[in-house]
């Protein structure tokens, strides 16, 4: 059934109930050490997701939009999220919904205030408010929606206790099928799932357009000769494997931080699989495997470059810039991927919704005293944030600049990398029933 788009302010509004867990919450998150000091405030206002025509109509919000062409804009990083009280089967560890693991616990809380979900009735007024942010965007552009595996252990054992959530590919398909005009999917599949490669051919079928994973959290090593069998099946599909790399702070899961490694990337290239490298592994430090597992720490994000600028993966290997502009993230990797213009024919916008609405992971003042936006420039995206995020994460890295230079247009046409070419313009792929 599809829900209506009208707006319905009111229902999005954090509650007083909530607010006050909320705040409980984040004393025993204060007291583990963790996180910032909030510079748009703390919770996300969720006001109309449609900014006022004022907003829409500033030069800024136009620039944004300008030289480019609305079917290639897809955001290639959206996350699914909920409760499974819907009927969605996503499923969340129970650690995450208990004030005896605080910082989970937050983190979740955070995680639905972001997305202006209601705790009764979380996975419906997360899809409401996603189809609304939507709206604010070209009808032509496309947000791709993640599913989520399970972690799976060698033998092939799922293992819900070491998974952070699970959200099915088959909810991931049905909503691409339910809103083509709004939806693509990825599909996520555990390669040591005994089912694997048959999963893979069914997501396949349903239209997905590329695989994730999030090896710290889902406990899959990159670089394991176990995964082979899979990138043959991904290489021959032609999907390519949109993969997390560096360390991994927003979900817990296997917490297995070395599976982050980006040079174990180099096992899927290898078999010719086109790799998309989430975040650009713009976090944490990784043995340099290369020369040896006793080799030197580096960091994850210099490990990423040195297999950015090795010929043989050229038109195989791309970065993905979302969460490069958090706070937690080093002023040198964001002025470094604007400026290095040889690298923008292989970077992919994505935001990593719904991260741009967790209010404290962005700080517009730092970027600003960085130089990368103006005051003005911070004071309006400021106000888009308040109505929506994902708009807010598009028109700030469309207006960052370092020195004289900018992202290019062609960072945000992530068509180019996920599209069928044939399918141009406005086609859509068939999917079918049944992804898993
Ligand atoms: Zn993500």
């Amino acid at each position: 059934m599809r829900p209506q788009l009208k707006a319905r302010e009111p229902e999005w509004a954090f509650t007083q109930v909530h607010r006050r867990h909320f705040l409980a919450s984040l004393t025993a998150l204060g007291a583990s050490g963790c996180w910032f000091r909030p510079g748009q405030g703390l919770l996300n206002p969720c006001l109309n997701p449609q900014p006022p025509d004022r907003l829409k109509s500033h030069e800024l919000a136009q620039q944004a939009f300008a030289d480019l062409r609305p079917e290639y804009l897809w955001d290639d990083h959206v996350h699914l999220l909920g409760v499974g009280d819907s009927g969605s089967g996503i499923w969340i560890n129970p650690a995450m919904q208990s004030l005896a693991h605080p910082v989970q616990y937050t983190q979740f809380r955070f995680y639905l205030n972001a997305s202006c979900a209601e705790k009764d009735r979380a996975d419906h007024s997360f899809l409401l408010r996603l189809l609304a942010l939507k709206q604010a965007f070209p009808v032509a552009s496309r947000f791709m929606l993640l599913a989520f595996d399970h972690s799976y252990d060698k033998s092939g054992q799922r293992r819900p206790d070491l998974s952070a959530f699970h959200v099915p590919n088959e909810f991931a398909a049905r909503l691409h099928r339910e809103y083509p005009e709004h939806f693509e999917w990825i599909a996520s599949i555990h390669p040591y799932r005994k089912d694997a490669l048959e999963a893979l051919t069914r997501a396949a079928k349903s239209g997905a357009r590329a695989i994730k994973w999030l090896p710290p959290a889902m406990g899959m090593d990159p670089g394991a000769v176990l995964c082979d069998g899979f990138y043959e099946a991904l290489a021959r599909l032609g999907l390519p494997l949109l993969v997390h790399a560096g360390d991994e702070k927003a979900v817990h899961g296997s917490g297995k931080q070395e599976f982050g490694n980006p040079l174990l990337l180099r096992r899927p290239l290898d078999h010719g699989v086109r790799v998309i490298v989430a975040h650009c592994a713009s976090l944490g430090q990784g043995r340099d495997l290369d020369k040896g597992p006793g080799g030197p720490w580096l960091s994850n994000f210099s490990l990423f470059k040195r297999l950015l600028n090795e010929a043989r993966y050229e038109g195989r290997l791309f970065g993905e810039i979302s969460a490069v502009t958090q706070r937690n993230r080093a002023k040198g990797i964001l002025a470094e991927l604007i400026e290095t213009d040889a690298w923008h024919s292989r970077l992919v916008n994505g935001s990593d919704y719904p991260l741009p609405g967790v209010m404290p992971l962005f700080s517009l003042r730092k970027l600003r005293r960085e130089k990368f936006i103006t005051t003005a420039e911070a004071s309006a995206l400021t106000e888009v944030r308040r109505h929506n995020a994902i708009l807010f994460d598009f028109m700030l890295k469309r207006l960052l600049r370092s020195g004289s230079k900018r992202f290019s247009p062609s960072v945000f046409e992530s068509r180019r990398i996920y599209g069928q070419p044939e399918g141009l313009p406005g086609t859509q792929s068939q999917p079918q029933q049944g992804a898993g």
